[in-house]
């Protein structure tokens, strides 16, 4: 059976030159980058060429990259980090007001859940009204933001929907009203361009397994002068932001991928635009009751949402999978959770719609032929599970 992967906002392979990179480093480089002896040396050394060349694809400073385990980590680290560290707890302490972050129900787990945590430490977290389309309100940010407001932190791209946020606007706002701006970029990295030099945004996360570099590893910008406490204490490694031996061959590997990738940016979207609008008009034709979940223009160019009336979405993916073609109907850490997804009842759909979707998400390894296949298989699929 012909396998066709078509969740690759849940992940994406990596690479073979990336697989390739870190076979040479697991195999020849294994010393502690902190230690000072020649094995470290060697080791630190591909540390520092992996921050500099990262720091360099995203217009950022090298002091300005720390690397984690991935999204949720970074994530966890900027929303919790803000909140606890010293120049915060300081100024929640001397007002004595309760201080509120500002961000979205559209937001990834990592964000939602952080925000709940920061909740029972006293925060007063706001939650920014969504649209149909599962767009924010610029207007309605500008109001939200008060004297109480430290942080907004609002997702690059959406996972499920595949939505772009307008970060730019937002970061400016942010930065006429003096208040940091979070954006959790785990999805727009690699697939959008990102210059921290142009967009103002104060701290911002990543994670490699999402553009083709290895799972397990991260990072996240911290704009110079912006300061935070460490996620977990330890050693003194990144600056003492992030205690813990580096992952050396992974973040290796994440340099690699990240280069690769955005050196192919430009070309990689307008294929995934091509593949996607093939597989949508192909569907929408073919199908009664299917529409796009999102915003129609303004979303990642590999990713398609799509509400299949009259069907379970879960059963639809089965049914893919029993041909091969994986895809996903919700987040990838809720696929195998029958709860609909967040994103999609924070967007109004009622809980049978948002269960009667489905998410396709491209990579730059799809084919035309694989989109053909999906046309095939898909509308025969509906109308059996709709019988
Ligand atoms: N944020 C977004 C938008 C995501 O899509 C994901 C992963 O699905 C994460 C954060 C979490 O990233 P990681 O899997 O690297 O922890």
């Amino acid at each position: 059976m012909t396998k066709i992967y078509l969740d690759n906002n849940a992940t994406t392979f990596p690479l073979p030159e990336v697989i390739r990179a870190m076979k040479e480093v697991q195999e020849s480089v294994f010393g502690n980058p902190s230690s000072i002896h020649w094995a470290g040396r060697e080791a630190r050394n591909l540390i520092n060429s992996a921050r500099e060349k990262i720091a360099s694809l995203l217009g950022a400073e090298e002091t300005e990259i720390v690397f984690t385990s991935g999204g949720t980590e970074s994530i966890n680290t900027a929303l919790v980090g803000i909140w606890e560290g010293r120049e915060t707890a300081d100024r929640r302490q001397e007002s004595g007001e309760r201080f509120e972050i500002i961000s979205s129900p559209l937001e990834h787990h990592a964000s939602l859940k952080s925000l709940e945590y920061l909740k029972t430490k006293g925060a007063e977290v706001v939650l920014l009204k969504v649209d149909r389309q599962g767009r924010i309100d610029l207007e309605e940010l500008g109001q939200k933001i008060s004297s109480k407001t430290l942080l907004v932190s609002l997702m690059g791209a959406n996972n499920e929907t595949g939505n772009l946020s307008p970060i730019q606007k937002i970061g400016e706002i942010c930065r006429e009203k003096k208040v940091l701006f979070h954006c959790d970029a785990v999805q727009a990295m690699g697939k959008v361009p990102l210059s921290i030099k142009k967009i103002p945004v104060d701290l911002l996360s990543f994670s490699a397994h999402k553009f083709h570099g290895p799972k397990g590893v991260g990072g996240l910008f911290i704009r110079q002068g912006v300061k935070l406490s460490p996620l977990h204490r330890g050693g003194n490694q990144e600056r003492g932001l992030r205690g813990g031996t580096e992952g050396l061959t992974m973040i290796h590997g994440m340099a690699l991928a990240l280069e690769v990738v955005s050196k192919e940016l430009e070309s990689s979207y307008g294929k995934l635009f091509l593949l996607r609008k093939r597989l949508e008009e192909g569907l929408l034709k073919g199908l009664d009751g299917v529409r796009v979940n999102g915003d129609g223009e303004g979303r990642l160019s590999n990713t398609s949402n799509l509400l299949v009336e009259g069907v379970d979405g879960e059963s639809l993916l089965f049914n893919l999978d029993l041909e091969g073609i994986a895809v996903s109907a919700g987040a990838a850490c809720e696929s195998g959770s029958l709860d609909p997804s967040h994103v999609l009842l924070a967007m109004g759909l009622n809980p049978r719609q948002a269960k009667a979707s489905i998410r396709f998400s491209f990579s730059k390894m799809n084919t035309q032929e694989e989109v053909e296949r999906v046309l095939e298989i898909f509308p025969r699929i509906v109308n059996r599970l709709r019988k």
